[in-house]
């Protein structure tokens, strides 16, 4: 997979994309990146590329053209257009799911905006579609833009050891991921759970299937109603609402 940044901050996505896991996948050939500066397409002598919003109002809007020529610039190196997201607090918010499916697509280029934003024409002409990461602003689409390739550079092949490290993650199946610990075994006195020390592989699956249900019920029941649970996992989750249940009419007679 190819992914293309367009940006005014080139230098800050090169960097965090040369750190770690998705540098170390860069180097082998797993992923390609590569970074734009938009300002390179500016087409007057000060190299501008913003200017005051029409109508009025704070802030600076970053120009059409500059963007659709840097856009331009990459039709015409990778002989197609890219799927192009452009990373908005107006978008659709970011999930596994949607990082899953952009995950299969060969190439996917990443605007993002400064300032203002950028001007909507652009929108309307080349954006495919618009991704946020949550309902919050940022100065700018660069941590956005990051945190969707991180994401989605996670489930191409060879980029994690195996596709075990994220089947059971939080979020892949509409469950939360169970407990984990390591070294050592007893620290400051707060034990590992026993089930996890017996090396008994078929208890530790279902320890840590139980463990799943049980984390994703108190953290984020909503979850559980997306989730894909066995004729064994539903048990398990009805016994568990029934202790519930219980200790809730149990500490109402109390009272
Ligand atoms: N004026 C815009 C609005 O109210 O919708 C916000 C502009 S924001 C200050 C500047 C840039 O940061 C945006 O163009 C976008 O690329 C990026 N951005 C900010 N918050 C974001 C979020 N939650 N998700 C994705 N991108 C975001």
């Amino acid at each position: 997979m190819r992914i293309d940044f367009l940006t005014l901050f080139p230098d800050m996505c090169e960097a965090v994309m040369s750190e770690s896991i998705i540098g170390r996948a860069r180097r082998k050939g797993a992923i390609e990146v590569y970074c734009h500066q938009i300002r390179d397409f500016a087409y007057d002598k000060h190299n501008r590329v913003d200017d005051c919003p029409f109508g009025g109002g704070m802030g600076m809007l970053l120009m059409a053209e500059p963007i659709a020529l840097c856009i331009d610039d990459l039709i015409e190196k990778l002989g197609e257009k890219p799927h192009l997201v452009y990373l908005s607090p107006q978008g659709k918010t970011l999930t596994q799911q949607r990082v899953k499916e952009l995950a299969q697509l060969p190439n996917l280029a990443l605007l993002c905006g400064h300032y203002e934003g950028i001007d909507e024409r652009i929108i309307d002409r080349y954006v495919d579609e618009e991704i946020s990461i949550g309902d919050y602003v940022l100065t700018g689409g660069e941590l956005p833009a990051l945190v969707l390739a991180d994401s989605v550079c996670r489930m191409i092949d060879g980029v994690l050891s195996s596709e075990e490290c994220f089947q059971e993650e939080s979020h892949f199946n509409s469950l939360l991921e169970y407990p984990q610990y390591t070294r050592p075994a007893v620290w400051r006195g707060a034990k590992v759970p026993d089930e996890l020390m017996t090396g008994h592989h078929e208890n530790v699956r279902k320890w840590r299937r139980q463990q799943s249900i049980l984390r994703t019920l108190h953290k984020r029941p909503e979850m559980l109603e997306k989730a894909d649970l066995t004729k064994e996992d539903r048990a398990f989750l009805e016994k568990l609402l029934s202790e519930t249940e219980n200790a809730g009419t149990e500490s109402e007679n109390e009272g």
